[in-house]
């Protein structure tokens, strides 16, 4: 998704300052007019755009470049940069890349070797893996999904060529955390979205071996005073333990060192702790606890994620488990958010059975407060019911188009954005993966307003959504809230003058 756009940013402060200025000379009246009159140009333009039998993408592709977008707040900082990234990194660190398989060597092609002078003929350093036009492409094919759909060569199963990639450059990808979110910063700024709730780290874990043992030996259906009895001893020892609470403090003070110098008027970044869902139940819990430990102390940390391919045998087994363990800690840290991944499955994917429950248990037994794709809600047990909690309950939905039609399949009419905006269950365009996916979060829009063709409003309220359901504190929540109106006022005019220039008059008052 590239555009001219974003070589020439249309926030150039120049323009911006002219309208700005312009309406800050009117009176209050005149300037609400002329906000409403740019108001409903906007409207009207967009909604030509998304009208008749064919979308106009290029167009749309401008105005979801240019429109403000609010948030990510569904974004994991080591999907989110771009192999390119990676392969600097890789140079920067002294590191090589395995040019072929090597079973008698164990040497596997596209993986990184951090060996100190591990470089050789087998294994290229960044400068001769870009000297290599083949081996290039073929690296970026290998650490994200480029050109899987639009060439034909030797494949993985996509869900396993997406979450592959995280092993890929993963060991180079600790490099510089703070470069790594200035660059996101940096995009963010270009694509106009002000805000990130990023997935940074996963929380440390705590061994130990005669308190896990009885959590390890957790049956995958045990009763919720069963798991509260085995987590019990572990919970008081980890509350209790120095070397616990060391750990903790190490993360949190990583976090806010890689935090550093990120925030500024015009962009701010959050962070949640992550535990990994494929490990052992009791290593799964420790981690828990030092992230719902690390978000309570921490005001950069606001929120604790679970992630992992949701349809392994482990992720699918242990489920409901993890689902009593959150319920378990939420009771004793009952101020820490909670967003869940739940629900990232297909029909096929997994047994039938596995598609009914994610999505409620993550709500009623964990107690999420946002949900994580949510892709598999019209298999739910009593579906229709749980998409009126969810409403009811303010429980917004995470929608990331991209990841979901590659990893799951699940895209155009088959994706349930549109059952989630029947039943009025609050929705959020988000980017997940969007280095690995090879996209940008405007790209999500795109596919958001040129597949579902979404009202103005409804597109509005959906960027508005990444803010009002994020996990700010309710003060930065509100400040946010007010810098979005500042630039929705901005893009309005600019899109007005846009449409204007092409030859589109809105009357006053006028709808459509
Ligand atoms: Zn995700």
């Amino acid at each position: 998704m590239s555009s001219p756009s974003l070589k020439q940013p249309w926030l150039k402060p120049l323009l911006s300052v002219c309208i700005l200025s312009l309406l800050a000379g009117l009176p209050a009246a005149q300037a609400k007019d002329a906000g409403s009159r740019n108001y409903q140009a906007t409207r009207a333009y967009y909604t030509q755009l998304v009208s008749g039998d064919t979308p106009k993408l290029a167009e749309l592709d401008l105005l979801m470049t240019m429109l403000p977008k609010g948030g990510d707040i569904h974004h994991h900082y080591t999907g989110a940069l771009y192999a390119e990234t990676y392969i600097d990194w890789l140079g920067a660190q002294g590191y090589c890349v395995y040019r072929d398989n090597d079973p008698a060597k164990k040497q596997q092609q596209f993986r990184v070797n951090t060996t100190p002078g591990g470089a050789g003929p087998d294994c290229l350093k960044a400068d001769a893996i870009r000297a290599d036009n083949q081996f290039y492409r073929q690296l970026l094919m290998r650490w994200s999904d480029k050109d899987f759909a639009n060439h034909s060569h030797q494949q993985n199963p996509p869900d396993q060529q997406f979450f592959d990639t995280f092993g890929y450059f993963g060991p180079v990808s600790g490099f510089s955390t703070n470069q790594g979110l200035r660059i996101l910063k940096q995009q963010a700024k270009a694509e106009n979205l002000q805000y990130i709730e990023t997935m940074l780290k996963g929380s440390p874990a705590v061994d130990n071996a005669a308190l896990a043992a009885a959590i390890d030996a957790l049956s995958p259906d045990a009763s919720q005073a069963e798991v509260d009895a085995a987590l019990t001893p572990f919970y008081d020892f980890l509350s209790r333990d120095a070397g616990t609470k060391k750990q903790v403090a190490d993360y949190v003070a990583m976090i806010e060192g890689d935090a550093a110098g990120i925030d500024d008027a015009d962009f701010t970044m959050r962070y949640q702790s992550y535990v990994v869902r494929l490990l052992p139940p009791a290593k799964v819990f420790s981690m828990l606890y030092t992230a719902f430990s690390s978000a309570q102390s921490s005001k950069l940390i606001v929120g604790v994620n679970i992630v992992g391919a949701e349809n392994t045998i482990v992720s699918m087994r242990d489920y409901k488990l993890h689902m009593k363990m959150f319920h378990f800690l939420k009771q004793r840290f009952a101020q820490v958010h909670l967003d869940l991944h739940a629900g990232e499955l297909a029909v096929g994917m997994v047994p039938p059975a596995g598609l009914q429950f994610h999505i409620r248990d993550a709500v009623e037994t964990a107690g999420a407060e946002r949900i994580g794709h949510g892709v598999d809600i019209t298999h739910e047990a009593d579906a229709v019911q749980l998409l009126a909690q969810l409403a009811a309950r303010k429980i917004a939905v995470e929608i990331n188009l991209s990841s979901n039609a590659f990893i799951l399949g699940v895209e155009g009419a088959a994706h349930p954005v549109s059952v989630y905006l029947q039943h009025a269950v609050p929705i959020v365009i988000s980017s997940d993966d969007a280095g690995v996916s090879r996209n940008q979060l405007s790209g999500e829009y795109v596919l958001f307003a040129s597949r579902y063709r979404p009202s103005y409003d409804t597109l509005k309220s959906v960027a508005y959504n990444s803010i009002r359901y994020s996990f700010l504190s309710a003060a930065d929540k509100a400040a946010q809230l007010r810098i979005l109106d500042r630039r929705f006022a901005r893009f309005e005019a600019e899109v007005a003058k846009l449409a204007k220039s092409q030859g589109w008059a809105v009357k006053a008052g006028a709808r459509n």
